[in-house]
């Protein structure tokens, strides 16, 4: 898991996955307040998550037998929770790019 350059406190798992959620969000390091934004490639890999949860969650779907109104709340409910996994997985390749703040110059 990542860990701030500045203090090496860690960033627990909760964290970034509330971040992310929170439309990528930068996270605030508890300890010493330094600032990371997510990168690109975290924006990459939560598109692909998302992908991924809706054609597995789609296929489900359309291999699935059953053919009464809970379908499309399983395929909604599948999708969701696919695509949860997947970002929660890709968390692990994350990586944070820390925001250097301008000191003021007056
Ligand atoms: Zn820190």
């Amino acid at each position: 898991m990542r860990q701030c350059e500045n203090c090496n406190r860690k960033f627990g798992f909760g964290q970034i996955f509330k971040s992310l959620w929170l439309a990528y969000k930068p996270i605030v390091c508890p300890q010493c307040n330094a600032v990371y934004e997510h990168t690109m490639k975290n924006r990459i890999l939560t598109a692909l998550s998302v992908a991924l949860g809706t054609i597995i969650g789609g296929l489900y779907w359309a291999l699935s037998e059953t053919d009464d109104e809970n379908k499309i709340l399983m395929l909604i409910i599948s999708d969701v929770v696919l695509t949860l996994l997947f970002s929660s997985l890709s968390i692990y390749f994350f990586g944070f790019k820390r925001k250097h703040v301008e000191k003021a110059s007056t």
